[in-house]
């Protein structure tokens, strides 16, 4: 008798080969989830031949005939087969015995590339299984379709698990007897049985809702041990002191913190006093003012003799925090200097390009503890890094780091640090539960007052008028006061279109479903460097102070044109994706996006996030050249509204199911087979229920030992994922 991980090569001999070379399918654990692709029934149904496509299909022999070939010797054979509805010819140029199977009102399925002759569909040299051998098996309503693996078509796979099911054994069950027949799911044993072998839709539909449940339910015991164990851990609880740091700064807040960031500062406080380490996500839209509920909470840590870390993803953002940062500290950011407050602490800044000498001195300032805040990027965590007393780590725009990621910034705390996460996309609840499972949640729902709207248009590129429009526009404004961002997706001083933060083809759809995504346009994108070189020659631009911005520059580069933006020096800034997080300059009314169908939806709600910051109108102009209905609906849909919320459905839903947990998380892109993250929401529930109850009761699942073992496994598959991205 097999289990999952005996062998294939002993059960299914030739085909075994096949498998493992094409598919890396080794055992029969790897069989059984290959998983069939869909299933027919047995009447004849060729489907839409399409020139080009693969089919498979049933068909019966409407004629057959052989006869000489007319150049060399042998015998060619000609076989239409039907589906009733439409005819196929079939030739093979040696009848090799084919003849002999291929008998008028014989039945079977085939597959091949449609292609034509005489005007007529045809299929050359097909493989073909008749049903009476098919059926020898052991006969059940339904066929399964696989994918073909090399030259292995579907029934090969069909009849390879087959014989693996005939001598499986009863099969490991992470799911416990107890949680199936609470909520009614068949073991994992009848599952494989049910998706391979099924009769019935209904017995398919059995088998999948169990197999979705268990991916749910292995994912959140992970979650729910992961809780537990920081629920276990102990800190040292960092109050906020009266009179101290965390006061004096609120009592020169220019604004009042709106009723969300009060609520969510309140439990942070609270959690930050305990002795066990706070685990928050906070999420929020755009421009919701989540910078400012991190900064009370950096302040109250160094009011408690501690030090809190601020990770950003990008150099530009990382500047940027620490640019604000000191100046809203004002001289409470002097600490230890001449004028400098006596609450006072200093604010250090760690990026990967800064010089070994001011690498140093931050080092030194970061170890001491003279530095209560350090902003920096992922130098932050490498292992030369050491605080005095790291209490709170916070990590901002989340979505651009793994778990690892945090992990090693935490790893730098004598004792665990609190730890808060922010996340600029919002998520929905399902994802919130999957992806950030282990945290706890807060949400900034409201934007401080005072925003006015944004207005948002798509313009197409081949319209001058528009164009024109376009650029008076953006000439208006920057006569009103304002400044401008024109994002383009490449650099363009040579043709790599990439940046730190890299264009993703996110919301591509992949339709065809073979993991391919579609091919790149031919039409050139436009690059920073050739966009600021036209803006150069447009009449309605001149005079304007136009500079670029991208992730080529060195780090004191972007540093001084981010700054000189930012304080108002420079009315348009031409630049890549590198401003599409975080970045933060409130007289900024208008955001350009140039072929912005190259950008996902997210991505696009996030770069328009950066205007409409000030109390001024923003416009957000999103030029394309493209007219690709994909394309459109999801301009569309961004200029339709600006509710985070509903985009991050739209982009999540356009995604390979695999793709949702990669794409709000990098670190976790392990694959779910059966489990729709956004439409699932029940299932998601009711197995987080079961998983948290089991591991109150059984932390260490010792007497849980099948779903130890797919638990292991699952983590094993993260971590893998995680050290090939490097
Ligand atoms: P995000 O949540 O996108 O990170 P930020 O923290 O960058 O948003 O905040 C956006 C802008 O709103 C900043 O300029 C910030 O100073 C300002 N801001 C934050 N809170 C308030 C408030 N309560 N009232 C007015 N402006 C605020
Ligand atoms: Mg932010």
């Amino acid at each position: 008798m097999a289990t999952e991980s005996s062998k294939l090569a002993p059960i299914i001999a030739s085909a075994a080969a096949q498998f493992a070379k094409a598919r890396d399918i080794q055992t029969v654990g790897d069989l059984l989830a290959f998983w069939p692709r869909r299933y027919r029934t047995r009447d004849a149904d060729l489907g839409t031949a399409e020139v080009g496509k693969f089919l498979v299909g049933v068909a019966e022999v409407k004629s057959a005939s052989t006869r000489p070939m007319q150049k060399r010797k042998g015998t060619m054979l000609n076989v239409v087969i039907t589906d009733g509805r439409h005819d196929i010819d079939i030739t093979f140029f040696k009848a090799w015995g084919h003849e002999k199977a291929l008998v008028p009102k014989a039945r079977g399925i085939f597959a091949g590339t449609v292609g034509t002759y005489n005007q007529r569909l045809q299929l050359t040299h097909p493989g073909y299984t008749m049903l009476d051998d098919f059926d020898a098996g052991d006969r059940k309503a339904l066929i399964p379709i696989y994918r073909s693996v090399g030259k292995l078509h579907t029934w090969t796979a069909t009849e390879s698990v087959r014989r693996v099911l005939d001598v499986l054994d009863d099969v490991p069950d992470a799911v416990p007897a107890d949680v199936r027949a609470r909520r009614k799911l068949v073991s994992r044993t009848d599952a494989l049985r049910g998706i391979h072998t099924p009769d019935t839709m209904a017995e398919v539909e059995t088998a999948r809702r169990r197999l979705r449940y268990e991916e749910a339910f292995v994912l959140q015991v992970t979650l729910a041990q992961r809780r537990r164990a920081a629920a276990g851990q102990s800190t040292t609880p960092r109050p906020a002191r009266p009179g101290g740091l965390l006061e004096a700064f609120d009592g020169r807040l220019p604004f009042t913190l709106t009723a969300g960031q009060q609520e969510v500062g309140a439990t942070i406080a609270q959690e930050m006093g305990r002795d066990v380490p706070m685990h928050r996500l906070l999420q929020g839209e755009v421009g919701s003012g989540k910078t400012i509920v991190a900064l009370r909470a950096m302040l109250a840590a160094v009011d408690s003799g501690g030090q809190a870390a601020l990770l950003a993803p990008t150099e530009v953002l990382a500047g940027q925090h620490h640019r604000t940062i000191t100046a809203m500290l004002g001289d409470l950011a002097e600490g230890g200097m001449l004028g400098g407050s006596e609450h006072g602490t200093r604010v250090a800044l760690l990026t990967g390009s800064q010089s070994t000498a001011e690498r140093r001195r931050t080092l030194l300032d970061v170890v001491t503890g003279d530095a209560g805040i350090v902003v920096g990027t992922h130098a932050l965590l490498q292992e030369n890094v050491d605080f005095f007393d790291l209490g709170l780590v916070v990590v901002d725009e989340q979505h651009r780091f793994g778990v690892e990621q945090r992990d090693a910034l935490r790893g730098k705390g004598t004792v665990p640090p609190h730890v808060l996460v922010m996340t600029a996309t919002p998520i929905p609840r399902t994802v919130a539960m999957t992806v950030f499972g282990d945290l706890e949640t807060s949400t900034l729902r409201e934007l401080p007052a005072g925003r006015a709207p944004i207005t948002t248009h798509v313009v197409p590129e081949e319209k001058p008028n528009w164009m024109a429009r376009t650029w008076a526009r953006v000439a208006e404004e920057v006569r009103a006061g304002r400044q401008v961002y024109v994002v383009c997706p490449r650099i363009g001083d040579d043709d790599v279109p990439d940046d730190e933060t890299d264009l993703r083809t996110e919301a591509v759809a992949d339709d065809d479903g073979d993991g391919e995504a579609p091919a790149a346009p031919a039409r050139p994108l436009k690059s920073v460097y050739a966009v600021h070189a036209a803006l150069a020659e447009e009449p309605a631009l001149a005079g304007l102070s136009v500079e670029v911005l991208h992730g080529r520059l060195t780090s004191d580069e972007k540093d001084a044109v981010m700054a000189r933006f930012q304080r108002g020096e420079l009315d348009v800034l031409v630049s890549t994706t590198v401003v599409e997080v975080g970045v933060d300059v409130p007289n900024a009314s208008v955001m350009v996006v140039m072929d912005a169908d190259r950008f996902g939806v997210s991505q696009l709600h996030q770069l328009r996030g950066r205007i409409g910051r000030g109390g001024f109108p923003g416009l957000c102009l999103l030029v394309t050249g493209t007219d690709a209905e994909a394309a459109m609906t999801r301009l569309n849909a961004v200029a339709a509204t600006t509710d985070g919320f509903e985009l991050a459905r739209l982009d999540l839903s356009q995604r390979r199911e695999g793709d949702i947990l990669g794409a709000a998380q990098h670190g976790r892109r392990t694959q779910l087979e059966f489990l729709h993250i956004l439409e699932d929401e029940d299932v998601i529930e009711q197995a987080r229920e079961d998983a948290f109850a089991l591991v109150a009761d059984d932390p260490e699942l010792g007497g849980h030992p099948d779903l130890a073992a797919a638990v292991r496994a699952r983590v094993d598959a993260e971590q893998a994922a995680y050290l090939e991205r490097g």
